[in-house]
């Protein structure tokens, strides 16, 4: 039987991974299928915290189960920049190319390897309160040479760790299966399979 997930964003490249990820038997919705829904300001200070934001919010709005991601790039030698400012680093929301120039402009002139992770925090919701949550996360470094044109964000800046090129120049089936966020799907799979979910998805 389809299990629907409401996936609490409104950014297309992220639903499409959650999408791809996930077994065929989850059917995924976004905000994209709610175009009343509101826009959650995201002012927490973890990405734990903007997803348990976001999916209660959206959750206390629509029935059914929410799923909110909030993930992001923490380079080791900004203090974990530019961390929840991920989307936003270089003012306006979503500008990858304005986030990624920013990005090379604060690293250069630091001694490399840049050392950095992506993170994925995930929260699963229902009627405005948590159910459960989840971290999933890859380790690389970035690289000043920007390469590769799949994917999204800092995808291109990214060296995943034991690969020689960036998460921009893997395929999409190579992305999904060592990103961050099916890193945080794979836990989200266990859990829907625990008793503890009231599910047997
Ligand atoms: P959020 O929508 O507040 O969770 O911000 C996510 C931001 O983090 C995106 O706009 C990207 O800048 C960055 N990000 C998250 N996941 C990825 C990824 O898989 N690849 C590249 N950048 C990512």
């Amino acid at each position: 039987m389809k299990k629907t997930l409401i996936v609490a964003t409104r950014n297309a490249h992220k639903a499409q991974e959650i999408a791809a990820i996930l077994p065929p038997h989850f059917e995924v919705r976004t905000l994209a299928d709610y175009p009343d829904a509101p826009e959650i300001e995201e002012t927490g200070t973890t990405f734990a915290a903007n997803a348990a934001l976001k999916a209660c919010g959206i959750s206390a709005l629509l029935p059914g189960l929410v799923l909110a991601d909030d993930s992001g790039l923490c380079v080791d030698a900004l203090d974990g920049a530019p961390g929840v400012m991920s989307a936003r680093y270089a003012g306006e929301h979503g500008n990858d190319a304005a986030n990624n120039a920013r990005l090379l402009q604060e690293l250069a002139g630091l001694p490399a390897p840049h050392s950095a992770r992506f993170m994925c925090a995930m929260c699963v919701a229902e009627g405005g309160q948590v159910l459960a949550e989840f971290e999933g996360k890859v380790e690389g470094c970035i690289t000043l040479s920007p390469a590769g044109e799949h994917g999204f964000g800092y995808d291109p800046l990214f060296v995943p760790a034991g690969y020689d090129c960036t998460m921009a120049q893997l395929s999409a089936e190579q992305k999904n299966s060592i990103s961050h966020r099916a890193n945080a799907l794979q836990q989200l799979m266990d859990w829907f399979r625990t008793p503890a979910s009231g599910t047997s998805a």
